[in-house]
């Protein structure tokens, strides 16, 4: 509880919080936009909590906040800044991400793209997309 009064004063605001050595963590839409407002609107909720989310969970899972590349794992303080970050994670986290949960990396990427295809993010549907393609070949051959 000290912790956070210290930490509080300096953030805009806090978009979720996680603890690394207890596995648990939370978060709010309420600064997410309206879902219920229109279409765009829940789309633009959906994206920030699928954002959001997955960020908590790697933090749950151990991930400390990534200052190589652009990732899901980059600390941010404003919503422009968590706008501006990936829902996809870099090399070095996703593979802590397949380690943490020994998953399949080509299902998670399949799965990933699926739900990103449904949900109206292209973009991001495409990343996984292609991610898929490029680990599929890998993948077989250390089977
Ligand atoms: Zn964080
Ligand atoms: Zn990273």
């Amino acid at each position: 509880m000290r912790r956070a009064a210290f930490i509080l004063p300096f953030m805009f605001f806090v978009f979720g919080m996680a603890s690394l050595r207890d596995r648990v963590g939370v978060w709010s839409i309420f600064r997410f936009g309206d879902p219920a407002e229109s279409s765009d609107g829940f789309a633009t909720c959906l994206k920030r909590t699928s954002k959001v989310g997955t960020h908590e969970t790697g933090h749950m899972l151990g991930i400390r906040h990534c200052t190589r590349y652009e990732c899901n794992m980059n600390g941010s303080n404003r919503i422009e800044e968590s706008d501006a970050r990936p829902l996809a994670l870099c090399p070095e986290c996703v593979r802590k991400i397949w380690h943490a949960c020994d998953c399949d990396p080509v299902q998670r990427y399949s799965k990933m793209g699926s739900f990103c295809m449904k949900h109206g993010m292209a973009a991001e549907a495409e990343f996984f997309r292609k991610s898929r393609e490029k680990i599929e070949p890998v993948s077989a051959k250390n089977r």
